[in-house]
Parts: C-alpha cells; structure tokens; sequence
C-alpha cells in the first residue's frame, strides 16, 4: 500500500492514537541523496500519534534500515545502519515552540524536556522523516575499524592475491 505521507492531518492522528507504517524508498529522500553511494532500497517507518490526559499530541517516530554510504576515513563502502526511535511534541502555532535560550537552560539544567515542532493539518511528514534521519547521522560516517589501512589481522581470511604475494616474495 502507498499513501502519501506528504499531507497528513497530524493533529488527527495523534488525537486518534493511529499509527502510520510503511516504507521509504532511497530515491524518494532528496535531502539525503548526496550522502548516499546508491538509492536502491528502502527504510522502513513507524509514525504513532498519541495524546496524553493533559491533550498535548505527541508523535513518535521509529525508522530503520541500511543507507549506503562512503566511509569518510578509508573511502569504502560502508552500510549505515539507521535506528532513529525519536518522540516529538506536536504544537499548532510557533509561538508555543520553546525558545532557544529557554530550551539551553533546560539542557543546562538536565530537564530537556521533549523536543517541539508545529504541526498541521497537510503536514509533510516525508519531509519529518528525512529530517529525523539527517540528525540522527553522526558528524562523521566511518567504519569502527577501516579494514583496507589495517594489516591483516591473524585468523582473517587472507585474499588469493596476497597469498600469492607472499609465496612470490619468499
Ligand atoms: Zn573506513
């Protein structure tokens, strides 16, 4: 099934406790594109709205999958696994958004409370998703361990190349 996710009454779907789940395709995340080495495949979704006793909407967003990527150390390919598992409060009017200096306090202070963001009733939730996954990448993508400027490590399988390298050397 493919709805579009690009206008969504938000407020309903909290208020509902619905939820939304599907999958995003590579190709279809433009934001994104220029980190990745290819856009075959797809990552998978779950948008649930909620509304607690005091009527403040919040959504809750899960969104896995592997994004192709380059190692920004070694330059190889690297698969990145993605897990974001994100809550957010839905407001209707920016001026109910924390501001800066509020919000540094409450980091400050250890009380950061969940992060705010306006919602509507065509609210482009492709466009949240993309969003959630760009923050959630670290500022810079690399193996633990970059394998190609390690030297082969003992009990790692040895290529038919390098094996022949070493007989031709001895
Ligand atoms: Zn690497």
């Amino acid at each position: 099934m493919t709805t579009s996710i690009k206008d969504i009454d938000i407020f309903t779907l909290c208020k509902e406790h619905a939820h939304i789940q599907g999958s995003l395709p590579l190709a279809q995340l433009p934001r994104l594109k220029d980190d990745l080495t290819q856009t075959d495949g797809t990552l998978s979704y779950t948008v649930t709205g909620a509304q607690d006793a005091e009527k403040r909407l919040f959504l809750h967003l899960i969104i896995t999958g592997t994004l192709p990527m380059n190692c920004q150390r070694c330059a190889e390919d690297l698969a990145h696994e993605l897990s974001v598992d994100n809550t957010l409060e839905l407001v209707h009017t920016e001026a109910e958004l924390d501001d800066e200096e509020e919000e540094l306090n409450a980091i400050m202070s250890g009380n950061a409370g969940v992060e705010k963001i306006v919602g509507s009733q065509n609210f482009d939730l492709m466009a949240l998703l993309e969003e959630e996954i760009l923050l959630s990448l670290p500022i810079v993508v690399a193996h633990e361990v970059c394998t190609e400027t390690l030297p082969t490590a003992v009990g790692e399988k040895v290529s038919p190349f390098d094996a022949l390298m070493a007989l031709k050397s001895q």
